[in-house]
Formats: structure tokens, C-alpha cells, sequence
């Protein structure tokens, strides 16, 4: 499909349509020029005075056939130059979804939406004093945003802030998120910092190393500043695959660095991959007080398991869960995929009934996304995935299974290139909510990332501007400079909190 767009000018408007495009054309180019000739022509017109509003008009060149839409924003006063973009956007962005809508006869829940953190906008609504119903009528109307979506919008803000309820005023605090790069082996889909433990990029001693002066420093940092965390993540890779002893080291020295880990709110450590859960680690974690770790099963299917290069089959996931709980665990995330490659409702149903029996407390159901830099993306045409509407069916099945067996929403993101434009939803039992989940999504505080490939969100207090700061991928870089990356963040922290 070539869609050929006239009447737009700016760089970020027609992002925005390249991007809205894709959404109802697989395979679809976007011409600018007006001499090019597409499948289908758009033409915009815009007014953004007195009020905005903007008009397109499609027309399919072979046949001739016409749509029109016409858009205005309901209220539009005085505005400045940053708010009067925002608005064009949103008339332009709606305009051409109603108009491609009409033309191709399909539904898009989300929207206008297209951002990541659709919750976040809900946030921001409520702190600036809207009403619910207001945000509810500006969500359908302006946003296009379904009824089903709003309502899953409106449950999932509401626990957030029953689970956090000084969410917005955590801005002087930060949470920290510890990187660790290692994985047994490294899975089809995966884009995260995941080297193989015993591969050649760079020694685990080297990096470990690293990542103790960092915790080292920042925690020296935040007691002389008295900053206190609210929560501690550790990620990757798989922050088990390292040993029981690096491990039990690894939590010593954050304990001695971190100012009053009493009152950190939450502890978590991933251990998503179960070929590398012992009961020596276990014990570590246990040692340490970790409150919450996650096994990740992502399908109970033995075969998709091989076909995305897990190398870990469906027992063991159910063995080292078990292993988990009778040692004291109980807090435990499984993270399920939708349509993942030869899945469908068959197999989605097989997954649910084995997580049944496990039932653990909190459960994060992903969609497949084709991230560019994957192998499975590199490879596409080698996996064969659902289509739009058995991935919906199966994001359905799903949704009424947790309500049934009890689980609330709690967050909730989405991700370009994720199969039938859906989300990704994290579910707890109540108070099994993870509180780290809240505060990444809704960037309400600074999050500071240490070790490999962990990316810092500066949340400025007050404002809420974000900048970001980025430690190196691989071990190798890492262990190269990370005194510089320590000490730049250091620096950047300084100045974000005026101290
Ligand atoms: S276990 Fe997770 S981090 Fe490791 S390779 Fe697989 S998807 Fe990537």
C-alpha cells in the first residue's frame, strides 16, 4: 500500500501520520511529494485561527471513491507556541485515523494514543484537576480511545493509587534499577543487555567489580544528600545467572551503600530464566530479604520454548517454582507472551490452565512486539505468528481469565511494532501489586540505572521534565568506563536536585 499525503509540513505531524498509518496497513509507504502518486491520496487542510481545525479528505485513486472528516478542537483559547502544536497534533492524528477508519472498516481501541504510557496521560489529566468524567469525555472524543480501553485506563490509575498514594509526591526519591548483562543463552525476541555468562564479552569478575564501585558511590551520594529509596529492581539479562557467592556480595554491599534499605518499599530480583534458579540462591535471596522475584515461563508449550531459543522446558519452570515457594518465596511474577511464533487460542488456553495450578501473585502478560534489533525480527518470515484477531482473542481470554481468578490490572504499557496494536498488562493479587512497575511507568520519580545497560530517567522535581543518561550495553564498554558513567550521574543528580 502507498499512501501519497499532501498538506502536511511539519517533521513531528507527519511522523505521527507514517506511524497511524502502519497501524492499518502492514506493508505501507508514505510519500510526501506531491507528484508522487499513491495508492490512496490524503489531502489535510488546517486552520489554527480563531480555533484549530483540520479536514482530510481521502479519495482511493483507482476506483475514485471519496472520505472526508472534518475535525475542530471543542475549546481553544489563547494558546503559546508548544500547546498550539500539541493541539494541531492531536486534530491532525484525529482527523486521519477517523478517515482511515472509515475507509478500511477497522476499529483502533487505543486510538489516537500512540505513546507508550497511555496511564500517564491519565495522571496528568487528574493532577490538573480534571473530573473524571471530563478525562472520560476528552479520552473518547478528542482521543478516539475505546470505552473498553478507557475503563481498563480508569482501573488500572485507580489501584496504582491505592497502592502508592503519594505517588506524586515521590519526586525527591528515586529508585534504583541494577543491570545485570548475563543469560544463560540468549532468547529469539530478545533486545535487553543479554550476554552469554560464559561467552567472550567481557569477564563477569570485571563487571562486578564496576557495578560495586557504582553502587558504592551512588549510595555515598544519596546518604550525604538524604535521599531516600523507595524501591530497588534488579533486571538484565537475568540477575540470577550469576553465582550464589557473587550474588550474596553483590546484596552486602548494596545493604552497606544504600541509605536505610529498611525503608525501601520493595525489593526485587529478576530470576526470570529458571535454568539458572538453585536453592543456594534461593537462600541468598532470602538472606537479603528480597520481597518479590520473578520465573518467567512465557508459554507452557515445549516446543515454542525451543523455537525462541529458551533452553529451558516447561518443567522446569514448574520444578524451580515450586523449589521457590517451599523455600519461603511469596511473591512471585510469572511473565506470560501473547503470540508468540506457532501460538494461538489453543495453545493461549493450555498456557492459562498450567498457571492456574501455580497461581502466582502477580502476572505480566505481554504482547509480541517485533523489536528492530532482534533476532526473530531479522529472521521474520521464519516465525509464523496469529493473526490480529486470534492476538486480540487471546489478549481477551486472558483479560477474563485474571478477573476471574482475582487479579487487579495494575500497569500497563505499550510498544511500536506490537502485534495487533494491543498493550502489555501487569496483574497482581491485591498488595502484591509491584510498586518499581508503578513508579518506571508513570515517571514520577527519578529512576537511577546501574551497571550494564541500565538507563537513568532524571525526573525533574516539581516539573517532571525528564532527561536520560545511558550506561554502555555490553561488558565490555562498561568495565572500559564506568567510573565515568558513575560520576557523570553523580553530577547530573547534583544538579537535578539543586544540592
Ligand atoms: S532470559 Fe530475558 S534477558 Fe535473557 S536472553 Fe532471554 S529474554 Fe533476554
Amino acid at each position: 500500500m502507498e499512501i501519497t499525503i499532501k498538506g502536511i509540513e511539519q517533521e513531528p505531524h507527519k511522523q505521527n501520520i507514517s506511524h497511524l498509518s502502519q497501524l492499518f496497513f502492514e506493508d505501507v509507504t508514505v510519500n510526501w511529494e506531491e507528484q508522487k502518486k499513491g495508492d490512496l491520496i490524503v489531502q489535510f487542510q488546517l486552520e489554527t485561527m480563531p480555533s484549530v481545525v483540520a479536514t482530510a479528505t481521502l479519495e482511493e485513486r483507482s476506483t475514485g471513491v471519496k472520505k472526508e472528516v472534518l475535525f475542530s478542537y471543542p475549546e481553544f483559547g489563547k494558546h503559546d507556541r508548544e500547546l498550539g502544536m500539541k493541539l494541531e497534533k492531536r486534530v491532525i492524528n484525529h482527523v486521519y485515523l477517523s478517515v482511515l477508519k472509515q475507509y478500511t472498516g477497522m476499529e483502533q481501541s487505543w486510538g489516537i494514543l500512540t505513546g507508550i504510557r497511555p496511564t500517564k496521560l491519565m495522571h496528568q489529566m487528574l493532577r490538573a484537576g480534571m473530573a473524571r468524567d471530563e478525562i472520560h469525555q476528552e479520552l473518547k472524543e478528542i482521543y478516539l480511545v475505546s470505552e473498553e480501553k478507557i475503563a481498563l485506563l480508569e482501573r488500572i490509575v485507580t489501584r496504582q493509587l491505592a497502592v502508592v498514594p503519594d505517588l506524586y509526591e515521590l519526586d525527591r526519591a528515586v529508585s534504583i534499577y541494577i543491570g545485570i548483562p548475563f543469560c544463560p543463552t540468549k532468547c529469539a525476541y530478545c533486545t535487553f543487555p543479554a550476554y552469554a555468562i560464559n561467552g567472550k564479552n567481557g569477564s563477569v569478575e570485571s563487571f562486578l567489580a564496576g557495578l560495586h564501585y557504582e553502587i558504592e558511590e551512588t549510595g555515598k551520594w544519596l546518604r550525604e544528600q538524604e535521599i531516600p529509596v523507595t524501591t530497588v529492581y534488579f533486571g538484565g539479562g537475568t540477575p540470577t545467572s550469576i553465582t550464589a557467592e557473587e550474588m550474596d556480595a553483590l546484596y552486602e554491599k548494596m545493604y552497606e551503600s544504600f541509605p536505610n534499605m529498611s525503608m525501601v518499599r520493595e525489593l526485587t530480583v529478576e530470576a526470570g530464566r529458571p535454568d539458572t534458579i538453585t536453592p543456594e540462591k534461593i537462600a541468598v535471596l532470602k538472606k537479603w530479604n528480597v520481597d518479590r522475584i520473578s520465573i518467567n515461563p512465557q508459554s507452557f508449550e515445549n516446543d515454542t520454548l525451543k523455537a525462541i531459543g529458551r533452553h529451558h522446558s516447561v518443567e522446569e519452570t514448574v520444578e524451580k517454582y515450586h523449589l521457590a515457594r517451599s523455600l519461603g518465596l511469596n511473591n512471585i511474577n510469572m511473565d506470560l507472551i501473547i503470540g508468540l511464533p506457532g501460538e494461538g487460542t489453543k495453545e493461549m488456553e493450555h498456557t492459562l490452565k498450567a498457571t492456574e495450578k501455580l497461581m502466582p501473585e502477580s502476572l505480566t502478560v505481554h504482547t509480541l512486539s517485533f523489536k528492530r534489533a532482534s533476532t526473530m525480527t531479522k529472521n521474520k518470515e521464519k516465525y509464523k505468528v496469529a493473526s490480529r484477531e486470534e492476538i486480540a482473542r487471546m489478549m481477551e481470554m486472558t483479560s477474563h481469565w485474571t478477573d476471574k481468578q482475582g487479579y487487579e490490572p495494575y500497569y500497563l504499557y505499550r510498544q511500536k511494532n506490537i502485534l495487533g496494536n494491543l498493550e502489555n498488562v501487569g496483574y497482581a493479587f491485591p498488595e502484591k501489586e509491584s510498586i518499581y512497575n508503578i513508579m518506571i511507568m508513570e515517571e514520577c520519580q527519578t529512576i537511577i540505572g546501574l551497571g550494564c545497560g541500565a538507563a537513568s530517567k532524571f525526573v525533574e522535581p516539581g516539573t517532571g521534565k525528564i532527561t536520560r543518561f545511558a550506561n554502555p550495553k555490553d561488558p565490555h564498554s562498561y568495565n572500559e568506563r564506568f567510573e565515568h558513567y558513575t560520576q557523570e550521574k553523580i553530577k547530573k543528580l547534583t544538579e537535578l536536585f539543586g544540592v
